[in-house]
């Protein structure tokens, strides 16, 4: 048996080599395409050689050298113009150009904050929603001049190698606090890669804000609610125990429960008739109402209630029909909200009145219009509660409001009707010289 040692070296695998022979062909192509692109200057500079030779200034050997290196330099050595692979890849491609003109379009076209980046972070195009959200944003500037979270430009530096999308939630407190959610997304197709990023951006803050009146609204219901409940469920539980045999705690107790049945179905109506203006907000009403019609309704059903708490109502007329598009029962309800809490929150023996006073229209533009104010000569409202007080649940004394049978909906339940009817309420009140709650309505047009 013989050992038998190979020396040969070690075959190239048949890709390696071809692709070897391959760059030699090339660089052997490249290197007679610029001695033919400069085939002038060669022969030019050979003809000066010879010259020199036979004219006796220069020995053969030197100007042979010359002649070489003449042609080495023009073979080898790099040229100053730009290397075509190189000069391809800055000059924008007329497709990656056509494709960002159609990128801007389709920006344009949402109606969310887009804005379109090159692969170094800086702004080639932005749709006008993103405009509006950054007052400093311009084309060519670099995105970290309008958004300098550092999760969202790490975001946006590694996009052009990442292939996915990415989302991150910044918050801004100036110039007005607003929570935002931007995706990073590098634009890709297929294997190809556009080196573009585009950032598509969405406000987050008026969704969440809806969302925390509505938990805020349901925990304030459900808090009203509770506490005549538990206060009943007490009772009951006496009653039914240590109190079953004893007259004499069932006649405290009927009353106490009976007002408190009563408060939770103050506030159940409260809440039906709010859920029911809301679900017509954006219908506004048909009907021509006659407000002096709902004027002397409120003044029959309200004058009672006045003489009953010993305080006195006066309600005025227009001279005239005053004609309004509205719902007569919703206006009625504006106006006994109204009266009734100047009636509760008033002095005993007060004044409450209702002013009517028709505001012409100024030209042919504008329409002329009712204002109809309740005045009472009450307690007043200090400045800073003014703003809030057609808040839901929103009072100025809780304890004092529960104790008068209020729900803190009622002005809520005012503002919801009157701006379905495009009208509006101002307040105006100081502490100690009573409150005036003014409703504006417009004239209906004519015919
Ligand atoms: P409430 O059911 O508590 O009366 P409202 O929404 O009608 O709820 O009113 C909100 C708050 O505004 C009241 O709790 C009260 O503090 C204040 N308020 C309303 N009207 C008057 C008034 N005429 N005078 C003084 N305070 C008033």
């Amino acid at each position: 048996m013989t050992n038998q040692v190979d020396h040969s070296a070690p075959a190239l695998p048949p890709g390696l080599l071809w692709r070897a022979l391959h760059a030699v062909r090339r660089g052997l192509r490249e290197l007679a395409a610029r001695l033919w692109s400069s085939l002038w200057q060669v022969v030019i500079v050979a003809v000066i050689m010879a010259a020199l030779v036979a004219l006796g200034d220069l020995s053969v050997g030197l100007a042979l050298i010359a002649f070489a290196s003449f042609v080495a330099s023009v073979a080898l050595l790099p040229r100053q113009d730009v290397d075509p692979l190189l000069e391809a890849e800055l000059r924008p491609s007329p497709v990656s150009g056509r494709s960002r003109s159609a990128m801007h379009v389709m920006a344009e076209a949402l109606p969310d904050p887009v804005i379109l980046l090159n692969r170094t972070g800086q702004v080639l195009s932005c749709n006008a929603p993103a405009r509006g959200l950054f007052a400093s944003l311009r084309e060519g500037s670099h995105i970290s001049s309008v958004i300098r979270t550092p999760e969202f430009l790490d975001a946006v530096s590694a996009a052009p190698k990442s292939r996915r999308s990415v989302t991150v939630i910044y918050a801004e407190r100036v110039p007005v606090g607003r929570r935002m959610e931007v995706t990073v997304a590098p634009l890709t197709r297929g294997s190809e890669r556009d080196g573009n990023i585009l950032v598509l951006l969405r406000d987050l803050t008026e969704g969440e804000r809806i969302n925390q009146m509505r938990a805020d609204f349901i925990a304030n219901a459900s808090h009203e609610l509770r506490t005549p409940l538990s206060s009943l469920r007490g009772f009951i539980e006496t009653l039914q125990g240590t109190a079953k045999e004893d007259p004499g705690a069932r006649e405290r107790f009927l009353p106490i429960m009976a007002e408190q049945a009563s408060r939770m179905t103050r506030l159940i109506d409260a809440l039906l008739s709010l859920s029911r203006v809301e679900m017509n907000a954006h219908v506004p009403p048909s009907n021509l109402v006659d407000l002096n019609d709902v004027l002397g309704h409120a003044r029959d059903t309200l004058e009672r209630i006045a003489t009953d708490s010993g305080m006195t109502l006066e309600v005025e007329r227009f001279p005239k029909a005053a004609i309004v598009r509205g719902d007569r029962d919703e206006l009625l309800q504006v106006l006994q909200n109204l009266v009734q809490n100047a009636l509760k929150y008033g002095n005993s023996g007060g004044h409450v009145r209702i002013e009517a006073k028709h505001i012409p229209s100024l030209g042919r533009q504008t329409r002329g219009r009712y204002a109809i104010s309740v005045v009472d000569d009450g307690p007043g409202i200090a400045a800073e509660h003014l703003p809030r007080l057609t808040e839901r649940f929103y009072r100025v004394d809780v304890d004092s409001s529960r104790e008068k049978g209020g729900t803190g909906l009622g002005l809520a339940i005012v503002k919801h009707i009157l701006n379905r009817h495009r009208g509006e309420l101002a307040v105006a009140s100081k502490p100690g010289k009573g409150s005036t709650f003014t409703v504006m309505l417009n004239e209906a047009h004519a015919g």
